[in-house]
């Protein structure tokens, strides 16, 4: 093989350059087999074609091409970085190199163009741009081990107010009156022992205004006798950390108002127990006297006087009622209603029963229900609940009707769900959510009361964690629901 034959070898490998010849004018005479490939071209299409048909159109149009001839004609060689096209309209950065050949007298002979593809390096090169541009946006600064800032971006300029020419050089933990969560020094551990420290400092702009910011420190290990650098990156998170102050101090505040409500329901409940508890011994010597009056004077009054003595009677026994009631409903926030020990339903049920034993009795009512699931409440609380919702299915029955009540329970979800449907006047849609209020009664029904048994029911059920609530046809019924937690669990009352 002869010296010529392998470089045309050599040039035929080099698979990264590109290597034609062109005649005098630049129509191209020879190239190597990886310039079909590289362009897209067929040797066809590429033979007798001008060099123009590399470049881009505006290239084209501008003269640039021949001009670059001119200058290899005339100096021997001419070098340019520029796109080129490929047939497939794809660009191509390329490094090249146009060397004009010379005959052996000097004439000239053509040219040789010589060019390596660099879009690789350029796309690496505008990535690392667009990256330096997006981090330079960011809140990043270059900091020595020493503290002094290396390198201070617009994000810094922007949360800091201080200008790179102010900051670069400064001690940045003195410049931004830094406030770290833990000593530095277990910081500086902690970076040289992992390469990072993350946490949240405090710091102090240039308008002496304080921000909170997330600070991700990473160290780079320096050149051998340089010191290493730190790279920290900061996220200003001072609105977050506003927004979590005020959200805790307004958590504070409606926990002191809950106690402080607490607080005054347990010294209103207080003062209800004690002033009904007192009220109760002067009626009793009230209605006592009026009794007496009655029964031994009663003959020496006339019959308006014997109609008052009587009225004094009805409102002594209304205001007995009342007092009685009000006691009950403060008692029941004296004591603990739920239980870790679950109570016999059906035992309690009867006791009620047998306390309303006249009221059935007198308004031939009929009472309904099978097995009853143990519940988790006390007792007392419980009977109180039957008894108040099982005296109203029967105060409220329609007149002439015998009440006709029916106690079901069913499981629902976590909860016990117990019914309790009466067939009696119902109840208007306006009035199902307020007769569960104190003192909120339908007083034109003309039935006694105090207003206050459901009050006391929806008192008990909710302290044992449960809910209680009715749903009504008027003329045809009501059934009242009370649910309770199956698990048992202890709910206590305001101590
Ligand atoms: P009171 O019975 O002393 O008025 P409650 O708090 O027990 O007080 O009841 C409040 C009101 O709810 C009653 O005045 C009555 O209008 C209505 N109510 C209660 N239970 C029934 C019922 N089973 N049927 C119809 N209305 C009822």
């Amino acid at each position: 093989m002869t010296n010529n034959e392998r470089l045309q070898l050599l040039v035929s490998e080099l698979d990264e350059f590109v290597v034609v010849l062109c005649d005098t004018s630049g129509n191209f005479t020879s190239w190597h087999p990886g310039v079909l490939a590289q362009f897209g071209y067929t040797a066809g299409e590429f033979i007798g074609k001008n060099l123009e048909l590399l470049f881009p159109e505006e290239v084209r149009n501008s003269g640039a091409v021949e001009r670059e001839i001119a200058t290899a004609a005339e100096l021997g060689r001419a070098s340019d970085t520029c796109w080129l096209v490929k047939k497939s309209g794809e660009r191509m950065m390329v490094d090249g190199v146009t060397i004009a050949l010379r005959e052996p007298d000097g004439g000239l002979a053509g040219f040789g163009k010589v060019l390596l593809d660099i879009t690789p390096l350029t796309t690496a090169l505008e990535s690392g741009r667009a990256l330096a541009e997006a981090l330079g946006q960011s809140t990043v600064l270059i900091r020595r081990w020493s503290g002094a800032i290396q390198h201070w971006t617009a994000g810094c300029e922007r949360l800091y107010g201080w200008t790179a020419a102010e900051a670069s050089g400064k001690i940045a933990d003195a410049l931004l009156e830094t406030v770290f969560p833990i000593p530095f020094a277990e910081i500086e551990r902690q970076l040289l022992a992992s390469g990072m420290w993350q946490g949240e400092i405090q710091q102090v702009r240039k308008d002496r205004t304080p921000v909170f910011v997330s600070a991700q420190w990473v160290l780079v290990a320096g050149e051998k006798a340089r010191e290493p650098l730190v790279i920290a990156t900061h996220a200003d998170i001072t609105p977050r950390l506003q927004m979590q102050r005020d959200l805790e101090s307004a958590n504070e505040r409606l926990k002191r108002m809950t106690h402080e409500l607490e607080r005054s329901n347990q010294e209103l409940e207080e003062f209800a127990h004690i002033a009904s508890h007192d009220l109760r011994a002067p009626l009793t010597t009230a209605r006592w006297l009026t009794d007496l009056l009655a029964l031994h004077n009663g003959s020496q009054l006339d019959q308006e006087g014997n109609v008052c003595v009587k009225r004094i009677g009805t409102s002594l026994e209304r205001m007995s009622n009342l007092v009685d009631a009000i006691l009950t409903h403060a008692q029941v926030g004296q004591s603990a209603i739920g239980t870790i020990e679950e109570t016999d339903t059906g035992a309690v049920l009867e006791m009620a029963l047998d306390n309303l034993h006249s009221e059935i009795v007198t308004s031939n009512a009929s009472i309904e229900y099978g097995s009853l699931p143990p519940l988790a409440i006390q007792p007392q609380a419980l009977a109180r609940l039957f008894q108040n919702l099982l005296a109203n299915a029967i105060k409220y029955s329609n007149p002439g009707v015998a009440p006709e009540i029916k106690i079901t329970a069913r499981r629902e979800n976590g909860d016990w769900v117990i019914a309790l449907e009466d067939n009696g006047i119902g109840i208007e849609p306006e009035w199902t959510e307020r007769i569960f209020l104190p003192l909120q009664r339908r007083s034109e029904l003309g039935a006694a009361g105090a207003g206050l048994g459901l009050a006391t029911c929806k008192k008990i059920v909710t302290r044992a964690g449960g809910r209680i609530w009715v749903e009504s046809k008027i003329g045809l019924g009501s059934t009242f629901y009370f649910s309770l937690p199956a698990t048992p669990k202890i709910v206590t009352g305001v101590k």
